[in-house]
């Protein structure tokens, strides 16, 4: 961590929060990202200012949105233009067609989409117009993917039981009814998703997956699993929801629809999708949408459309957009994968990198990529603790979970920050 006396100022406000903010942050998980919650003062492009002055290359991107950086010049502009104009119609107004067809152009084999503003509640909305469709009511997930907190989805996510099929809630308060319908399943096992297809086809709305297992280890699918996933769900009448509200807009910008090439039933989007706005969608064929024209089930919420997220959206996709971005993106996070595993060779540690350039996991302790959630517990996350400390000491802020996000403000400069930061912290994490 860095030292008490370079963040006392947060460790005063955090003490303050406590007294009025139950928990003194606003998402659990925050309150673990650094021992004393940091409070930022400001942001710009590539980095986080914090209330004591001290200055970090962010790698953690607000859990991932920021894929074009904070204090963005485009995005202020054409936000500060439409607050003139109001912040929230509560009905239409052009730019929601301008984003729908920039989504529609974007990405492969999305005719439509429909938006909201958390991934949270694209998932939702995804399952219901799958149950809509299908007629049927169960759910399938798998093990260590997170679809957002409400209790049908939150399930097995940090499962403690050794039963890989077991819908395990995650945390208290998580009613037996409310995840009766959700079913589970190990990733990336093709014949363990055959089986459960063979006897019970004919009950499931709809299957549930990360692309990349992003918020588990980032596991890669094993080549022909997402194929073979959204195939299976076309013999038996299921829908195949991809959950792209990490992978979206991020590892291409038609996502793992473009990456993998497979083209699932439907998709849901958030984070990179509006670089920090608050923003969401679901995508897919023009048909996967006859269940709300027809009124056989509805998709609502005040502020869905909400004027800046939109324009916000908008303006993320165009920077997204221009030539060489991806490749530029995809270069920054393979020279940080390559110098993570060779400063780890330096002083004899084991490191495995898995996932894309864009977004990555680091894997202490292991030879080999984890392929799915029961893979990924075997690495070892003390050594990383360690790691991350160091590494915040040196400044670079990283995400406590081993994700590193990147963006297209990482530049030359900042490259060569983290790079000269992962050598020293690499020898501290062994001394
Ligand atoms: N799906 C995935 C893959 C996510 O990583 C997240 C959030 O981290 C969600 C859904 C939920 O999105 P939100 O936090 O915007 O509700």
């Amino acid at each position: 961590m860095a030292s008490t006396e370079t963040t006392s100022r947060s460790a005063e406000l955090y003490q303050r929060a406590c007294r009025s903010l139950a928990t003194g942050v606003s998402s659990s998980l925050r309150r673990f990202v650094t021992e004393t919650p940091l409070y930022i003062d400001h942001a710009d492009g590539a980095h986080f200012y914090d209330v004591d002055g001290n200055c970090r290359a962010d790698y953690t991107l607000g859990w991932g949105p920021l894929i074009v950086g904070s204090n963005h010049a485009g995005i202020n502009a054409a936000v500060a233009k439409q607050l003139t104009k109001g912040y929230t119609y509560g009905c239409q107004h052009v730019a929601e067609i301008e984003l729908a067809e920039l989504i529609v152009e974007s990405v492969p084999g999305v005719e439509q989409v429909i938006f909201s503003n958390t991934g949270t509640e694209a998932i939702q909305s995804a399952i219901r117009i799958a149950r809509a469709h299908t007629g049927r009511d169960k759910i399938l997930k798998f093990e260590g993917h997170y679809h957002g907190w409400l209790n049908n989805v939150l399930v097995s996510y940090r499962p403690k039981s050794e039963d890989t099929t077991l819908a395990q809630p995650t945390c208290g308060g998580q009613p037996a009814s409310e995840y009766a319908d959700t079913l589970v399943l190990p990733w990336n096992d093709i014949d363990a998703l055959k089986d459960l297809f063979a006897l019970r086809g004919d009950e499931i709305a709809c299957v549930l997956t990360e692309p990349i297992l992003a918020n588990s280890g980032s596991c890669m699918p094993k080549p022909g699993y997402l194929e073979a996933l959204v195939e299976l769900c076309r013999e038996h009448g299921a829908v195949s929801i991809f959950d792209e509200v990490i992978t979206g807009f991020r590892i291409a910008l038609g996502g793992a629809r473009e990456y993998f090439g497979v083209e699932p039933d439907l998709s849901v989007y958030g984070k990179a999708l509006a670089g920090g706005f608050t923003m969401s969608a679901v995508g897919g064929r023009a048909e996967m949408f006859e269940v709300l024209r027809d009124q056989r089930t509805i998709h609502s919420g005040t502020y869905n459309g909400t004027t800046f997220n939109i324009i916000a959206a908008i303006e993320t996709i165009r920077e997204l957009r221009k030539p060489g971005t991806y490749e530029r993106m995809n270069a920054h996070g393979q020279a940080i994968a390559e110098a993570l595993t060779s400063a780890a060779a330096d002083v004899g540690l084991d490191v495995v990198v898995s996932g894309v350039g864009s977004v990555f996991s680091v894997h202490f302790g292991v030879k080999q990529a984890p392929r799915d959630y029961r893979d990924t517990t075997r690495s070892d996350m003390q050594t990383y603790t360690r790691f991350r400390a160091a590494m915040l000491d040196n400044g670079v802020q990283l995400l406590p979970d081993a994700r590193w996000y990147i963006g297209t403000q990482h530049d030359e400069a900042v490259l060569e920050h983290v790079i000269n930061a992962i050598e020293s912290s690499m020898k501290d994490t062994v001394r």
